[in-house]
């Protein structure tokens, strides 16, 4: 169902929304709300990072999640997080840090107002588990100082060889024993208990199936779901507040259904402006999206009936489409291999493999890059993927670049241009394979 009636393109003032977009904002509106309502409730908050977190581990403790780089999303979204970003520099950060980190310490020092318009509570425990983006750990250590508050670190080793060995995983296992839980239960004053934890992870498993599910429906021509744009929702409450409980498993259950049911009308994605229209090219993408200008940014792709079959950026909290899924009977073990095989936490090798094979397996056209100016983990050996990937599977590969959340760095008419002359080259390729034929 859509939020309008009328789906012609351009014709529509509104938004057009699948009724799981809904649900989802509805989801992140009501877990706003709770953590707002700290100082009534008396809740204790830990603030962690999306890739890498320790949901279920944290819901064990009764402690309620929030996410920095969720809350500089949102701002991206709402257009404010330009005046954080300013804000930032102005303290003295300098341009070239990732502006998720300068929008959420612009966000504090201009009054840390969360998307609903109240305060957010101090956080009681930072929880940083440490995948790959050394950003991460500067973060918190700039959290730490205005908080004055609990601070764990979870280390992950990196998957600099490709392969998860017994003695990351034990080395791991035995920072959450040692380390991790027992802060935890002093901050919250409530005792690990392993059984809670394992019904978390059970449910988390449940909802994971769904999701993987979702995105593998991309498989299909037409695909009924843009794994990027639209995929960013679909990720939002599993990578969000909600993995390991029972709202995530309604969630994709839901999500789920409604997929099925594009598949059997043999439709595609919704977009802002109601059905995408006859799909003309399948893409892989790698890289964040812009939050600043995230609808123009859509558009450009679905007015060119581009749909993304599959993206990286889907993968950062989890990637689950690879096999991985929590593990109730082997519940620490089974943390420290989700922290291991997270997205920012894996090689470049490991990188154009799983891209590559995307390229094959979802029959798409070719693989856009999108290059995040203050993103390092992400656009450091981006040039080098992209010619490895093109080598390795004969289709063309691009590369545009944008930001984050600063609006600064979001330039459409280079994008558009670009995009434009990498549809034409995709034309290029198709008529010499037809000609060859
Ligand atoms: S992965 Fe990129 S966007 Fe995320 S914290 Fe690190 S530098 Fe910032």
């Amino acid at each position: 169902m859509n939020t309008n009636v009328a789906t012609m393109k351009g014709k529509t003032a509104d938004v057009e929304k699948d009724a799981s977009m809904r649900k989802q904002k509805e989801m992140m509106a009501a877990h706003y709300d709770r953590l707002t309502a700290v100082p009534q409730t008396g809740e204790k908050v830990c603030s962690t990072f999306v890739p890498g977190n320790l949901n279920e581990l944290i819901g064990c403790f009764d402690l309620l999640n929030n996410l920095p780089e969720v809350n500089a999303i949102q701002n991206g979204l709402r257009r404010t997080s330009g005046q954080y970003v300013l804000e930032a520099e102005k303290i003295g950060h300098s341009e070239d840090v990732c502006t998720y980190v300068k929008s959420d310490i612009g966000m504090i020092a201009k009054g840390n107002i969360a998307p609903n318009g109240k305060p957010f509570p101090n956080p009681d425990v930072l929880l940083l588990s440490y995948t790959g983006c050394f950003t991460f750990m500067k973060w918190f250590e700039l959290l730490r100082e205005q908080y004055q508050c609990e601070t764990i670190m979870l280390h992950t080793p990196y998957m600099g060889d490709g392969k998860i060995t017994p003695n990351m995983i034990q080395y791991m296992v035995k920072q959450l024993r040692e380390e991790v839980i027992p802060k935890l239960e002093r901050v919250s004053g409530v005792k690990f208990d392993i059984d809670r934890l394992r019904e978390r992870l059970a449910r988390s498993a449940q909802a994971e199936e769904n999701l993987v599910h979702v995105l593998q429906s991309a498989r299909r021509r037409p695909s009924p779901i843009d794994a990027y744009f639209g995929g960013i929702y679909y990720i939002g409450p599993i990578f969000g507040a909600f993995r390991g409980t029972e709202d995530a498993i309604q969630y994709y259950r839901f999500l789920r259904e409604e997929i099925d049911a594009r598949v059997a009308a043999g439709t595609g994605p919704i977009t802002p402006e109601g059905d995408m229209g006859p799909e003309k090219y399948r893409l892989v993408v790698e890289g964040p999206p812009n939050y600043t200008n995230f609808r123009q940014f859509w558009k450009m792709f679905y007015d060119e009936g581009a749909v993304v079959v599959a993206s990286s950026y889907t993968k950062v909290g989890g990637v689950y489409d690879l096999g991985f899924r929590h593990d109730p009977q082997r519940p620490l073990e089974t943390l420290a291999e989700y922290c291991l095989g997270v997205y920012t936490n894996r090689s470049l090798p490991m990188r154009i493999e799983m891209l590559s094979n995307y390229i094959e397996e979802y029959g798409a056209d070719g693989l856009l890059i999108n290059s995040i100016k203050s993103c390092n983990s992400f656009s450091a050996g981006q040039l080098l993927m992209m010619r490895e990937i093109e080598k390795r599977t004969g289709k063309p590969a691009a590369f545009i670049e944008s930001d984050l959340v600063d609006p600064r760095y979001f330039s459409a008419a280079n994008i558009k241009n670009r995009l434009e002359s990498y549809f034409q080259m995709v034309e290029q390729r198709r008529a010499g394979a037809r000609s060859a034929a």
